[in-house]
């Protein structure tokens, strides 16, 4: 394979670990090639992205606040990609007659699938899952519930006159894909009014909102008081990665209830993208140790 050229583009790009997770699988697949950050502006994309497709680049992660606004400029759009409203992922793919065509992928759902471990991801059918926040994680979280006919999802937010669109784009997701998920929408500040006034309902819970993310690590969505009421074979999953072990999560554990970080949601999205680019299958034996380095960066410097 020759010199294989990826990156990420987003702005500001100063918090990416997919440098280190894309350096870390070059490395124990023996792949020769650079994964570099490109920090584009919202005015300067439309001129700069058909300049990397030209750099010979092989393909980019878009990142904050680019997700949505690169789906126009992509000549072909992946089913997955199409139904959450969003690309995380380009493939620069030359055609027979010179041309670069882009093409836009969402791997943010499988990553977000694939780590969730089997115990929560089997009886989804049956599961109704909280999720916190309706941005645009929480995109990737709803079209992955309903492709695995998650039986009901909540959205519980702080503004649900904002949020009104995640459901309404929700329909559209599970008529697409003949899905029987029901799809809620409450203020976080009510959520004592969910079924039963507690959360005794909920299978599982998912942070997609920032809250408890470094700096803020003594933050939490939820009170204790209010996580003891989830049933206690409950999971939950909060996708922020740093710290590793947010607040949420620690009270989580405190309860004994299942655990899950967001670093290998990261890692699972990486691979993806990667094999997108490479061509290549990534062994699930490199995930623990993709999943160690990360975490030793993660413990050195917090911040980076
Ligand atoms: P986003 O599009 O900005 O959405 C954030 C959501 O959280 C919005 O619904 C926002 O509500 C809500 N929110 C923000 N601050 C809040 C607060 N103080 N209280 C209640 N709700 C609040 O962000 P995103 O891209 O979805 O990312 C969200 C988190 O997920 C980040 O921590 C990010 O690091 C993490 N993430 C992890 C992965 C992974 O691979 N593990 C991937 C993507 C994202 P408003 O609309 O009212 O502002």
């Amino acid at each position: 394979m020759s010199f294989l050229k990826l990156g990420i583009i987003g702005y500001p790009l100063t918090h990416s670990l997919s440098p280190l997770l894309h350096a870390e699988l070059m490395r124990q697949l023996g792949v020769d090639g650079e994964y570099r950050k490109y920090e584009i502006s919202p005015e300067a994309l439309p001129i700069t992205l058909p300049q990397l497709a030209q750099q010979g680049i092989r393909g980019v992660n878009v990142t904050i606040p680019h997700k949505v606004a690169v789906m126009h400029a992509m000549d072909w759009l992946s089913p997955e990609a199409e139904l959450a409203g969003a690309v995380n992922t380009i493939v620069f793919q030359p055609d027979p007659s010179g041309n670069i065509l882009r093409q836009g992928h969402n791997t943010d759902i499988a990553g977000f699938m694939r780590g969730l471990p089997s115990s929560a991801r089997n009886p989804l059918q049956q599961s109704h899952v909280l999720v916190l926040g309706a941005g645009g994680s929480a995109r990737a979280v709803m079209t992955g519930l309903i492709q695995a006919q998650t039986q009901a999802i909540t959205f519980a937010v702080r503004n649900p006159a904002k949020a009104l669109s995640i459901t309404s784009d929700g329909q559209l997701i599970k008529k697409t894909l003949n899905s029987p998920t029901q799809l809620n929408l409450v203020a976080l500040d009510n959520l004592s009014d969910t079924p039963g006034g507690n959360l005794s309902g909920f299978a599982g819970l998912i942070n997609t909102t920032p809250v408890g993310m470094y700096p803020n690590n003594i933050q939490s969505p939820l009170s204790s008081l209010q996580l003891q009421t989830l049933p206690s074979h409950a999971w939950v999953y909060d996708l922020i990665y740093r710290p590793v072990e947010t607040q949420l999560l620690q009270q989580a554990q405190a309860l004994g209830l299942t655990a899950i970080n967001g670093l290998d949601m990261l890692i699972y999205q990486g691979i993806c993208a990667f094999e997108l680019w490479s061509g290549r299958q990534v062994p699930d034996t490199l995930v623990n140790a993709l999943r160690h380095s990360l975490q030793q960066q993660l413990e050195k410097s917090p911040n980076q």
